[in-house]
């Protein structure tokens, strides 16, 4: 365990009858960070939540909150005694209780004057403070989420769990909303992990950023490095578009239709290389590509191009690519990855 961890998850799994739901699976959430959980849907995310929640036990594996065990085969701390703060996306707020009721409504075994005071606070945090009179029917979408991570945060969780707590917001409101409380949750050096399908959304969020695909965690790091530096093909196609090519490995440096690419570590045999379409760009002394299809993108275009026997997809500034037309195109390699084929 790293000493500034909060919670740590090692080898972990969950079955429901024939399904793994989660197999495996290790993260660290660490305070005042935000960590983001993406995969597909029906990749194991929630039930992973769920597992460091403390709704539901493991079969395998172990989470710890330092030295205490949380869960682990046969045992099960509950979620209310695991000081773990949950913000779902339907959070249901008590339509007859104000909004600060609403917030305080964990606190009732505190004094009065204690349990106003937090719940202030805690509506500051969330930049609604005029509103503590306020009924919940009267507040906007994106202000009714917010009372909901004001209620998670009066009771000053070590970690907080929101699982896809903006998906129900429109576009508009999910930047507004998104930045606000998490900005709010890293002032409060909460350890904050954040389930998401949306690959921006974890991309702009994730101070660490975690990947699962088939109930397995497939890659976790810096968010750039794992844009930049996949760690398979899976886990590169979860954040965005990329460019596959074969690759041979021989004494640790691969033969790929870009040219010469390190592959350190790799044994000798077929491999495949990644490229974010990004780092092929158009250049003079570069390799003979057909463009075959083009799409406007703004301020580039999105162009596929044969490279002799692959295709390839790389961004074309402006709009001035024509299918048909031979481009001569340039490759960052430095940004390319050998993986297992
Ligand atoms: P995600 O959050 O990534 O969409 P889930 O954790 O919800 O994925 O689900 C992972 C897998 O476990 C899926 O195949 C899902 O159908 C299954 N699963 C999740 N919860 C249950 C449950 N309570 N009972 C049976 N199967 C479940």
């Amino acid at each position: 365990m790293t000493e500034t961890s909060t919670i740590t998850v090692r080898g972990v799994a969950r079955r429901y009858g024939a399904t793994a739901a989660v197999q495996d699976a290790g993260l660290d959430l660490r305070a005042g960070r935000i960590t983001c959980l993406l995969g597909p849907s029906g990749s194991g995310k929630s039930t992973l939540l769920r597992l460091i929640a403390g709704l539901e036990p493991v079969d395998a594996g172990e989470i710890r909150a330092g030295d205490q065990v949380l869960s682990a085969p046969g045992r099960t701390v509950p979620p209310e005694a695991r000081d773990v703060g949950l913000v779902f996306q339907d959070y249901a707020l008590f339509p007859h209780l104000s909004v600060g009721d609403n917030v305080g409504f964990g606190l009732r075994g505190l004094p009065a004057a204690e349990r106003k005071a937090r719940v202030l606070k805690a509506l500051t945090d969330v930049r609604l403070n005029d509103r503590a009179k306020s009924w919940p029917h009267s507040l906007s979408g994106g202000e009714q989420q917010r009372v909901a991570l004001a209620r998670t945060l009066v009771r000053e969780p070590h970690t907080v769990l929101l699982d896809e707590p903006f998906s129900g917001l429109d576009a508009h409101l999910k930047s507004e909303v998104r930045e606000g409380l998490l900005e709010t949750l890293k002032a409060a050096g909460a350890a904050v992990l954040l389930v998401t399908h949306d690959a921006g959304e974890a991309l702009m969020m994730a101070d660490d950023l975690v990947l699962m695909d088939g109930g397995r965690v497939i890659q976790s790091g810096d968010p750039q490095e794992c844009w930049a530096r996949p760690a398979s093909t899976a886990a590169a196609r979860l954040l965005g578009e990329v460019n596959r090519l074969p690759a041979h490995v021989a004494g640790g440096v691969a033969r790929t239709p870009l040219g010469q690419v390190p592959a350190p570590g790799l044994p000798d045999g077929p491999a495949a290389l990644l490229i974010r379409p990004q780092y092929l760009r158009p250049g003079g002394e570069g390799l003979e590509t057909t463009i075959e299809t083009t799409r406007f993108g703004g301020h580039f275009s999105e162009v596929g191009a044969r490279l002799g026997d692959d295709r390839v997809h790389l961004h074309v500034p402006g709009a001035s690519a024509r299918p048909g037309d031979v481009v001569r195109i340039r490759a960052d390699l430095s940004k390319a990855t050998v993986v297992p084929d």
